[in-house]
């Protein structure tokens, strides 16, 4: 039995349990998901942010390229017709470098490429031939070079140059101004403006992937470890990229439209990422108590589910206990199933005790007239002698019931039988008993009673029995012997006999008589 117990589960108890891992599934599901979306939305925010922030940088440096080259184009319009003026072309460069902040030096060169003029940057220069690219003389065009080191310094610049024509449309020269990567200059201006604080970077490269500007100066002229067409990109110019380093980083870029450069925003996942634990933190917070709302609502509700069951299963194991019926029809069985469990347990009940009735009736009572059997007198008997009762004997037998057979058939005296226990009955009180102990023979217990007044009693239900006109037979006649018992008396089976040796002085002093033996 206690290892049933032990191996079976309460029902309560797989209800919190299940309330708990539905609850806790939940819980973690939707921190899973929430930590998924979270993370998601940082990151694409984060490719938003740098795409927008280089697409912005690009579009400044388009303007500064473009208006550097309108004041190239200026000076070179001013100076093509005085080429020869070495002293206003000095004043024009000098102006150049100085009027505005755009260039690190300049210069201005003739048709072969000599130098003519310049900032004092580039004295060192004049005279001699520049640096000045075949290609832009050649072309005769406006000319952006890459990074390339300086024949004075030896450190990285750029070079811008706008063609000068003379009067008569002839080629005369070009007018340059420089950009010093490696030192202070516009690009630092315009780009390094911003402040990140998480670990972003901002920096431009050319189509060969050398760093024109990195907020880390000491990265300029190195080659980037970005490779653009790595980008997994989910729209635009940004997404996410796996670094040659094994880094993470969410980058957008921007191409500057007039050159070859790529203006590149980036941050590490991890940096876009930190917010997360504070977003977590407060989802967390936000979601436990309706988390342990939506638990206690469950475990509530389940357990109300479960308890008519539970109830119908403690009470149904109580089934002799005769409160047990109205106790479980008190249970609130307050869905369909409990219900139609209720009912039949209460039918199937009901029908059990009302068999159980039916066969202890069965176990004590005569079947053909109804009267008490012997069991039910020997229980009777021993009640009384246990709780020391008094009592009186009579054992009746009907006269000659052998001929009444005989004469009418054997129904007929069934008939009789019956008949005679109602009569008996109907004499009897509650108290009292009537048994049929053999063929036509029964015995009258009368509680409380003494030997005179059973004696009495016995003439009594003598008379009134041969007073009775039965179906027919007529009239009949019984003989009585009566006995008592009381406590510290004789025994109980001796009262007996004492009431059969009665009713046998009785048969043998004629008949329709009571006796007591004195
Ligand atoms: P006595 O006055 O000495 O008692 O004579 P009696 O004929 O009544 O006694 P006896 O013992 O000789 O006969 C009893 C008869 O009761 C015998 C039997 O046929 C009859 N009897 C016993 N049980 C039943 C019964 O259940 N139904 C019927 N109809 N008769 C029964
Ligand atoms: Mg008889
Ligand atoms: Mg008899």
């Amino acid at each position: 039995m206690s290892k049933v117990k032990g191996s079976i589960l309460k029902l309560n108890r797989l209800i919190l349990f299940t309330a708990l891992t539905a609850t806790v599934i939940t819980f973690i599901n939707s921190l899973a998901s929430n930590y998924q979306v979270q993370k998601e939305q940082l990151v694409s925010q984060a490719i938003d942010v740098n795409r927008a922030y280089a697409k912005k940088l690009s579009d400044t440096t388009e303007i500064f390229l473009q208006s550097s080259l309108q004041q190239l184009n200026y000076t070179s319009k001013v100076a093509a017709n005085k080429i020869d003026n070495l002293a206003f072309l000095q004043e024009q460069t000098a102006q150049l470098r100085y009027q505005t902040k755009s260039f690190n030096s300049t210069l201005l060169g003739n048709k072969d490429g000599i130098i003519l003029a310049g900032s004092k940057e580039v004295d060192a220069l004049i005279g001699r031939l520049g640096l000045i690219s075949p290609r832009a003389i050649e072309e005769k065009a406006v000319f952006i070079t890459e990074p390339f080191p300086s024949s004075v310094s030896g450190i990285l610049i750029i070079l811008m140059t706008v063609p000068m024509f003379d009067a008569d449309n002839q080629y005369a020269g070009f007018v340059g101004g420089s950009i010093y990567l490696e030192r202070d200059n516009i690009l630092g201006n315009i780009l390094g403006e911003h402040h990140y604080k998480d670990g972003s970077t901002i920096y431009v490269i050319d189509k060969s992937k050398k760093i024109l500007y990195h907020n880390d100066l000491s990265k300029v002229g190195t080659f980037a470890d970005v490779d653009l067409d790595t980008v997994e990109s989910n729209e635009g110019e940004g997404g996410l990229i796996h670094m040659e380093s094994g880094e993470d980083v969410l980058i957008g870029y921007s191409k500057v439209p007039s050159t070859d450069w790529v203006i590149i925003a980036q941050t590490p996942v991890a940096s876009s990422l930190l917010p997360l634990t504070g977003i977590m933190e407060e989802v967390v917070l936000h979601t436990t108590p309706i988390t342990f709302a939506v638990f206690i609502f469950v475990w509530f509700f389940a357990r109300s589910i479960s308890s008519p069951l539970q109830q119908l299963a403690e009470k149904a194991k109580l089934l002799e206990s005769p409160s047990t019926i109205q106790d479980i029809e008190k249970i609130n069985s307050w869905y369909v199933e409990s219900h139609g469990l209720k009912k039949s347990i209460l039918s199937s009940m009901k029908l059990i005790h009302k068999q159980i009735g039916q066969l202890q009736r069965d176990v004590t009572t005569d079947p053909l007239t109804g009267a008490n059997n012997r069991r039910a007198l020997k229980f009777r008997l021993e009640q009384y002698e246990l709780l020391e009762t008094p009592f009186s004997v009579l054992a009746l037998d009907i006269d000659y019931f052998k001929h009444i057979n005989d004469s009418y058939g054997h129904k007929v005296g069934d008939d009789v039988l019956k008949r005679l226990v109602e009569l008996m009955v109907s004499f009897s009180r509650d108290s009292d008993m009537v048994a049929r102990v053999g063929g036509e023979e029964f015995i009258f217990i009368l509680e409380n009673c003494s030997q005179e007044e059973a004696y009495t009693c016995a003439e009594r239900l003598r008379i009134k029995i041969s007073e009775e006109e039965f179906n027919v037979v007529g009239h009949l006649t019984v003989s009585i012997g009566v006995s008592s018992w009381q406590k510290d008396s004789i025994s109980i089976d001796h009262s007996l006999n004492l009431a059969d040796e009665a009713l046998y002085e009785a048969k043998g002093r004629g008949r329709n008589r009571s006796v007591i033996i004195e």
